[in-house]
Formats: structure tokens, sequence, C-alpha cells
């Protein structure tokens, strides 16, 4: 096995995957990316793939669009095939509150350039015939959000960076971080295999990603947390060309898939996963699965779906996103640990960023700067002896809110 590169990503899931490729693309001769799995087998691969371009903060709808532009530029650029479905997303208000979160998403949208407006209910009515909107009060379309089936991406991306000269390794676990005595400096990984000496190593071992750190007395603040959708059945009448539909104050979404639909969404009383508490061997696929959560997140949008009542399923699943305390990733050098960097914090939504936050934190990295400021997503904006209790707290709350920000109090 290598022993040394120039940069060492852990974790081949969409975000190390996407950096590897970009940090070899940028210049890099000699990446080593690296997963205690296969490529792509954990959390990504279970996403539900949909992209969602306006989002809080100013970075995150730059980030969000330039990855919507990378997935539909992905084939020219790297020759390889990528599969999507350009199909439009569509949020749904049903309260006073939701109106005016539709209202500022349009502005703030338009002003940073994207193609967000009003849509009424006779073009949702041709657009997505299964749709209901007797209840809803205000909503918005992006034609130019797109959903694609996630095990592509971390698969992709990572043979688009063995092209460009990345080496890959599988089925290798970090089992530590190697520190330079004295300076702080991180100076490469070990893993079951033997040591791998780097400058650069980058975390991005998403559930495992405080794991990979707590060792070298890193404290990385993220709290894996399940999340979980089902799919339905074919069902007579649902086309790939059909819109994404969210309606904010369930905290759901719904889009064709298979040839019938798929629900996921964000429950009240969610389920923060203690990967301390897992076995060693622990994968995605042993984490338990609740279909009841999924039924009452169908029952709370029985109007604008009443497809999905009785609708017999397909299949469901579930993987572990990582929440943050404020919603906002953590990704970026961490202080005191020079050549050390996160990319993490994923917040439901890293597969769908994952293109444009792959190309700027490698910029980052190589450069000191980024076309997009990652500052927003520093680690230093928290404290390193945060408390335990507090963090699952606010990352508990983050989840079960995750549609429905105070919109009115933001500029
Ligand atoms: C049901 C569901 C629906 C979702 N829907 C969407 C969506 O529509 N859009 C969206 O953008 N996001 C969505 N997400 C979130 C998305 O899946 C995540 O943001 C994304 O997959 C995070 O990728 P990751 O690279 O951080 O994690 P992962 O894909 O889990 O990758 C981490 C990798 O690190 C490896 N690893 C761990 N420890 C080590 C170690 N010690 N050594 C080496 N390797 C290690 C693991 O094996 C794994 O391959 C959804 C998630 C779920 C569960």
């Amino acid at each position: 096995m290598k022993n040394t590169a120039e940069a060492v990503v852990i974790g081949a899931g969409s975000f190390g995957s996407s950096l590897a490729y970009h940090l070899a693309k940028q210049g890099l001769e000699d990446v080593v990316l690296v997963d205690r799995f296969g490529i792509g087998e954990q959390t990504s691969p279970r996403a539900a793939g949909l992209t969602q371009q306006i989002r809080r903060e100013d970075e995150t709808t730059r980030l969000a669009k330039l990855s919507v532009e990378k997935f539909v530029d992905f084939t020219n650029e790297t020759d390889i095939p990528l599969e999507y479905h350009q199909s439009g997303s569509v949020k749904m208000a049903r309260n006073e509150a939701g109106v005016a979160q539709i209202a500022w998403e349009i502005r703030k949208g338009q002003e940073l350039g994207l193609d967000i407006r009003p849509i009424d209910a006779d073009e949702l009515a041709e657009r997505a015939p299964w749709a209901r909107t007797e209840e809803v009060l205000a909503m918005w379309i992006t034609p130019s959000d797109l959903f694609l089936e996630p095990r592509q991406v971390p698969q992709v991306y990572t043979a688009a960076a063995r092209a460009k000269g990345a080496t890959i390794l599988t089925e290798t676990p970090v089992t530590g971080l190697l520190r330079e005595p004295g300076s702080g400096r991180i100076t490469g990984v070990e893993t079951s295999k033997g040591t791998i000496s780097a400058p650069i190593v980058v975390d991005a071992a998403g559930a495992w990603t405080r794991q990979v750190a707590d060792e070298e007395g890193i404290r990385i603040p993220v709290v894996p947390m399940r999340h979980q959708l089902f799919i339905t059945e074919p069902m007579p009448g649902i086309r790939n060309e059909q819109p994404i539909c969210r309606v904010i104050d369930a905290n759901v979404y719904v889009r064709p898939c298979w040839g019938g639909l798929m629900l996921g969404g964000y429950e009240t009383n969610p389920l923060p996963f203690e990967m301390r508490a897992a076995a060693p061997d622990f994968q995605i696929a042993d984490m338990p699965l609740d279909l009841a959560v999924l039924r009452g997140l169908a029952d709370l949008v029985r109007d604008q779906f009443p497809i999905l009542q009785d609708a017999p399923l397909q299949t469901y699943r579930g993987g572990l996103p990582t929440m943050t305390a404020d919603g906002k990733h953590i990704v970026g050098p961490v202080p005191g640990a020079e050549g050390f960097y996160t990319a993490t914090g994923c917040i439901v939504g890293g597969l769908s960023i994952s293109p444009g936050m792959g190309e700027n934190l490698a910029q980052l990295i190589l450069t000191g700067t980024s076309d997009i400021p990652l500052d927003i997503y520093s680690i230093a904006r928290f404290a390193p002896d945060f408390d335990e209790a507090a963090l699952v707290e606010a990352c508990v709350d983050a989840y079960a809110h995750h549609y429905s920000e105070d919109y009115a109090a933001l500029a």
C-alpha cells in the first residue's frame, strides 16, 4: 500500500469523493481517497437525490446553484455518464408563516440569479396532476432544480477522481491520525493496512466524522440523525418530468421515483444516533428503520397527495446524515490542527451540495481562498468544549424545523 500522498481524504461518500476529484483536478497528482467499506455504500446512496437551490444563507444558495450547474455539466466535463431529471421543484405553504417564507425565498433567490418564481394551481395541475392545492396558500417553482439517483453521485465522482490520477482504497478503515509532536500539525493517517503520511488530511467520514478525530482530542460538533423515505410501487401517470414537491409546515417532500412516488420528511421527534454505542462493524444498513414515522408524515400531507394514502410500497430506507447546532455545514480547516480539514455536517443536503462544496473546499485547501467564501462553515464558530447534551438538543431542533425557518426574522 502507498505510504505517502499529497492529500488523504477519509470517506468515499458524496462529500469525500467530490473533494478528491476536485483536489486532483486542481493540480494534486497524488490524492488518496480511503473508505472503511466500499465506494459510496453508506448514507449517500440512501438519499432522496433532490436539489433545492434556494437556501437560508447566500453562500449555501450559491454553492447549491453551482452544484446543479456542475451536475448538468458533469458528463461533458468528465466523459462519465450521470443521469438526472431536471423536473423543477415546487414548495407549498399552508399557513401564514409559510407564505412569508415563500415570499422571502422568491425575493432572495431572484436576487441571487435563481429562476425561482410563483406558480399557480393551474400550472401545478399541469405539471404534477397528482398534487392537490385546495389548502395551499402560496407556492414557488424553481424549474432548474433536479433529482438524480443518489448512489450514482459518489460512484461517478470516485471514477472521475481515479481518472485524474487519485488512488482509491476501499475496505481500509482509518484507525487514527498522525500528529507531529509539539506542533499539533496532522501529518497523515493510520489505517488497518498501514500508515499514509500526507500534509493534507480531510475528515469526510459522514456519521463517523467524530470517531476519526476524537482520538486526537479534536471534537467536531455533529450529531448523526436518522432520516428515512419510502418509494411506492409504480402508479399510472407518474413521470420523471414531474416536479419535486415540498410542504413547508409538514416538513415533507415527494417526487417521482421508479414509476411510483417517493416520500420522505423530517419528524418532530427524530432519532439522534450514538455512534460510540454502535458495534465496531456497524454500517448504515444495520440501522433500525421505523415505517410508522413515514406513515405519520404521509398522513400530514394526505390532502395534497391523496394518491399516496393507499399506495403499496416498493421499498423504504434510511441513513444517518449529520446535523449541526445551527443548521450550517462544518467545512474547512480545524484550528490547532494544521493540515487537518473537515467536510461534514451535511444537514441532510450533502449529496446535492457536494459538487460545489468539493470545488470550493479544494480551492481553499490549495490556495487559502475560494470563489465562494466558506468562512460561515468554519468549525471555529463552536467552542471546542461544547456541551454534549446541548448539542444533541440543538441538532434535534434544527432537524425538526428543517423546512420552516423564521424567515420573517431574516433580512
Ligand atoms: C433518506 C435520506 C434522504 C436524503 N435526501 C437528500 C437529498 O434529497 N438531497 C441531499 O442533498 N441530501 C440528502 N440526504 C443527505 C445525504 O445523504 C448526505 O448529506 C450525504 O450522503 C452525506 O455524505 P457524506 O459523504 O457526508 O456521508 P457518507 O455517504 O455516509 O460517506 C461517509 C463515508 O465515510 C466512510 N468512513 C467512515 N469512517 C471511516 C474511517 N474510519 N475510515 C475510512 N472511511 C470511513 C464511510 O464508510 C462512508 O463511505 C438524505 C439522506 C437520507 C438518509
